[in-house]
């Protein structure tokens, strides 16, 4: 059994925060692991495991463990891996805005978070010193200001929600000044990683940013807890659409039943599955990256046996900031002059005409 203290519920998210293994030393106080070996990991990509989340954790090499625990496979070089495959850097006119697509941004607010993911497509920079100001918020929103074809900005990080309600608040309302703004969307993982962080209060207060959608990592069913579920349920009441975005991951989720059962619970606590995300080139992830096939199989099983609005559109990130596309299975088998062959779900085929 696990020595994990779960009498957190009454504590503030600040103090679960507070009380976060970052360290070896701690860590090897729950676990069997080797110090050394994850100091050598963490040096590098920061550790933080908040306690909620690690009352999650069932037994040590479990799909949640894999996705907090530091692991050597990070510090594995090859070199068609890169810190920044996907040129977000290149793309920031302003430090720590990504404006790819003509419609829309993605701000980095923050560069913190609840647990950091050691799958994580910007582990180059989450944790780590101060990159996020005072300073480069006023630059961003100072640059949304300026572009009148952004409609769109997505509050993301790091975690727009690890930032206080007071702080974000200022934030939401100089974005939704900004008369060409239409939508503001949050990427979070909080309602997933620390639950606790969410109430009527926060709910309250981004329902006053209407409309504001929300977008949340989730990767496993297990991370689907009643916490989760209420967390889910107050921003859902407080008329925030939610989306989910989960990452496809080796040893995770690369599985169509727990696919089909993470889709299923998802659609219960009101979060409509959004993207499929093929895990990106970033250095440091190698190991949780499965073949595209993996990913399309998924898909061919999903689709059929889940309801239409649970089904994700499977994406990958272009290198070089070319933008994200989906994959979708094979069913068209031939075109014809008169008849389209198709095959279906399960794989029968049909000639449907034209
Ligand atoms: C994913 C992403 C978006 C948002 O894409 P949607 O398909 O609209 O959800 C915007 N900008 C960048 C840089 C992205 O990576």
């Amino acid at each position: 059994m696990l020595k994990i203290d779960t009498s957190h519920h009454n504590e503030s998210w600040q103090d679960l925060l507070a009380e976060s293994i970052v360290t070896p030393e701690f860590l090897s106080g729950i676990f069997v692991i080797d110090k050394k070996a994850v100091k050598r990991v963490a040096d590098k990509y920061p550790m933080r495991i908040n306690p909620y989340f690690l009352s999650l954790i069932r037994t040590p090499g479990d799909p949640l463990w894999k996705q907090v625990i530091p692991d050597t496979a990070e510090l594995d070089q090859e070199i068609f891996l890169k810190p920044d495959p996907l040129g977000e850097e290149p793309q920031s006119p302003v430090p720590n805005l990504i404006h790819r697509y003509p419609d829309r941004v993605v701000f980095m607010v923050s560069n913190q978070c609840a647990v950091y993911c050691r799958h994580c497509m910007r582990k180059r920079r989450v944790g780590q010193g101060d990159m996020v100001s005072q300073n480069t918020i006023d630059q961003g929103i100072a640059y949304i200001r300026s572009t009148k074809a952004v409609r769109d900005v997505i509050l993301s990080g790091g975690d727009p929600l690890m930032l206080g309600n007071d702080r974000l608040e200022n934030i939401l309302s100089e974005i939704r000044n900004i008369s060409h703004v239409r939508i503001i969307r949050i990427h979070t993982r909080i309602p997933c990683a620390l639950p606790g962080r969410v109430d009527d209060v926060l709910a309250a207060m981004l329902g006053r940013f209407h409309p504001l959608y929300m977008n949340i990592q989730f990767n496993h069913p297990h991370e689907i807890t009643r916490e989760a579920a209420a967390a889910c349920a107050t921003l859902a009441d407080a008329g925030i659409p939610l989306g989910s975005q989960t990452v496809l991951l080796k040893g995770i989720n690369d599985n169509p039943e727990v696919m089909l059962n993470l889709m299923q619970r998802l659609l219960q606590i009101r979060v409509r599955p959004y993207y499929l995300h093929h895990a990106d080139p970033v250095e440091g992830t190698r190991h949780f990256r499965t073949a595209v096939e993996t990913g399309l199989k998924i898909m061919r099983h999903l689709r059929g046996r889940l309801s239409g609005i649970g089904v994700p559109q499977y994406m990958i990130d272009l290198p070089g900031g070319g933008g994200k596309i989906p994959l979708l299975p094979e069913y068209i088998l031939e075109t014809g002059p008169r008849t389209l062959k198709v095959k279906n779900f399960e794989g029968e085929v049909f000639t449907y005409p034209l």
